[in-house]
């Protein structure tokens, strides 16, 4: 038996027993004629300690031992003379009687411990170290545990789990495809899923009536701190079942696992349409922590000889409430930010509401204090409060202030990471077009269903449409979407038409789908959750790399063991890839 006892069990009340630990020595101490090692494995650290009166053999073992070597340790349990009350193992150590090496270490590139003074490259070419750390690792348990808690959710409401297939045929989601290609048919590839969602539909047409699955999707992208080349879902799909339906269900696997992981009660998670989240906070994914909405002043600012309020489509505004004090420094540097390429602003305009009730602009030239006091009681401005302004074309425009007001609401401190304001953004549009390509996309996915009151829009103004889709969002990031389905083969043939597809490309794209509604579909509908970015968000973090056990970089490679790495030509042969890469 390698232990009695894991490094995190051991209290008073069991002083005097002898106990065999085994765990890695996190530090060793030599104080006067003693020796102290801090013992850690998953579960926690004890002290061990050796003195005088230690046998030659606890000694010399004692001597060798260093930082990450793997022992055995048998000893007495006794109570410490100096407590150590942030561990919970604190009040008892245990002197040695034997100490076996199990395993040396080389010194370690960083050191294992709660705050470590490695820096994030090489915690991520050591990961496997670096997952020896509390923090880390609690990470993942805290992921495993909200897998678990979404399991027995899903169980319970009759959903089967179901594995679909890695190796497929492209789904078109939006993203670039992984590929991979087949040895046994030259020339053709796999596409890795970007979401089985094409899967889960056939699922529901073969009668599984709800599905499950916690998948892995891999999606060609550019990296972000909240992406990943590969990450996880939680794909759901139900049948017979409207979109009222799925919300609910989820709204409610979304309290219970706040309730059960975090003991958190939510309220009802409020709904807003995609078109109230563009035009009040600027984005598809309010952060409705914090208010400072978006107030429409085009109308009321034109016709003052400013040149460039009165010939920009939208003029727009957020009231920082408290931040009028800010100065000519911050207010220079704010400029600066709005004007970034990621922003692109030209200008901003500022108003002060000064405590003192007077006010203040970088516009003065043009707008007397009365129309300035127009605009803040547009505004609901009170003193005190700093009015930022933004102009241009509208869809611009909007974007830049929601991306201006989530900045100001880290600057003032208004996005606590305790609290959490979920809510449900319904009606998308159905189609977006692309200026460039001139055509339209599907926003979610040409599989979502239009509102059925907008379908006679489908022939006439195709960009109208609105979706039965759904996104779940909570404080600022898109958690989840989902949408209804199309159901009817003509339908379905229809969007793809609209998507630019001929019928023959959609045939042989889609057929078997399109085939398989041709056998009785029922009316369906579903939803897929990113779970890496929900364990982020309980775990307050912000990036989601911290809660995948082997993470990519942002170049997407795996710094631990340097993928992606060329293939032997043996191997491309085999495959049929010839490669020139200039
Ligand atoms: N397949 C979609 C996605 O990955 C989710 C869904 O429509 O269920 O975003």
């Amino acid at each position: 038996m390698y232990r009695t006892h894991t490094c995190g069990e051991l209290r008073m009340d069991s002083q005097g027993i002898t106990v065999t630990l085994a765990g890695w020595v996190q530090r060793k101490r030599e104080l006067g004629g003693m020796t102290f090692v801090d013992l850690r494995d998953r579960y926690g650290i004890t002290q061990l300690v050796g003195n005088e009166n230690s046998t030659p053999e606890v000694k010399e073992s004692l001597r060798k031992i260093g930082r990450e070597f793997v022992i055995q340790a048998s000893g007495t349990v006794r109570e410490r003379s100096s407590k150590n009350p942030n561990l919970p193992t604190g009040d008892v150590e245990i002197e040695l009687l034997t100490l076996n090496v199990l395993s040396p270490s080389e010194v370690p590139p960083f050191t294992i411990e709660d705050e470590s003074d490695g820096g994030d490259d090489i915690r991520m070419k050591y990961r496997y170290l670096d997952l020896r750390r509390a923090p880390v690792r609690n990470n993942l348990i805290l992921r495993a545990d909200m897998a678990h808690a979404i399991r027995s959710f899903l169980k319970e409401h009759k959903f089967i789990e179901t594995e679909t297939p890695v190796l497929m045929k492209s789904t078109p989601e939006g993203a670039r495809d992984f590929v991979v290609p087949s040895r046994m048919n030259p020339g053709q590839f796999y596409a890795l899923p970007q979401s089985p969602q094409l899967f889960k539909q056939l699922l529901m047409v073969a009668g599984f009536d709800r599905y499950y699955q916690i998948v892995k999707c891999f999606r060609d992208e550019d990296l972000r701190a909240d992406r990943q080349p590969e990450f996880t879902q939680v794909d759901c799909e139900m049948s017979y079942v409207e979109q009222e339906d799925v919300l609910k269900l989820f709204e409610a696997m979304t309290k219970h696992l706040f309730l059960s992981v975090k003991g958190l009660t939510l309220s009802d998670f409020p709904r807003m349409t995609y078109r109230e989240a563009a035009e009040s906070y600027g984005s598809d994914k309010p952060d409705i922590r914090f208010d400072m909405k978006l107030t429409d002043l085009t109308a009321t600012v034109k016709g003052y000889g400013f040149k460039v309020f009165d010939e920009a489509e939208y003029v727009g505004g957020i009231c920082a409430s408290g931040a009028a004090e800010y100065t000519r420094k911050q207010l220079d540097e704010l400029t600066e930010w709005v004007k970034r390429p990621q922003i692109g602003a030209k200008g901003l305009v500022y108003i002060k509401y000064n405590a003192d009730g007077t006010l203040k602009s970088s516009v003065d030239k043009f707008y007397s204090e009365e129309a300035l006091r127009n605009i803040a009681a547009l505004m609901r401005a009170e003193p005190g409060a700093l009015m930022l302004i933004l102009s241009g074309a509208k869809k611009h425009t909007l974007e830049a202030l929601g991306t201006l007001r989530i900045e100001m609401g880290n600057r003032l401190g208004l996005r606590d990471k305790t609290t959490f304001k979920p809510l449900w953004v319904i009606d998308f549009p159905l189609l977006e077009w692309d200026d460039e390509t001139q055509r339209f996309y599907a926003m979610h996915h040409p599989f979502t269903a239009p509102k059925p009151e907008d379908v006679p829009l489908l022939d006439t103004a195709p960009g109208d449409v609105r979706a039965n889709a759904y996104d779940l969002v909570i404080n600022g990031v898109e958690i989840g979407g989902g949408s209804v389905r199309i159901f009817q083969s003509a339908l379905q043939s229809k969007m793809f038409s609209l998507l630019g597809f001929t019928p023959e490309a959609a045939e042989a794209q889609f057929g078997f789908l399109l085939s398989a509604f041709r056998y009785g579909a029922p009316p369906h509908a579903g939803i897929a959750l990113g779970f890496d970015r929900l364990v982020s968000m309980f775990a307050g973090l912000d990036s989601i790399r911290d809660v995948i056990a082997f993470p990519k970089n942002n170049a997407g490679r795996d710094v631990m063991n340097d993928a992606p790495s060329s293939i032997s030509d043996g191997q491309l042969k085999e495959l049929n890839i010839a490669v020139t890469i200039e």
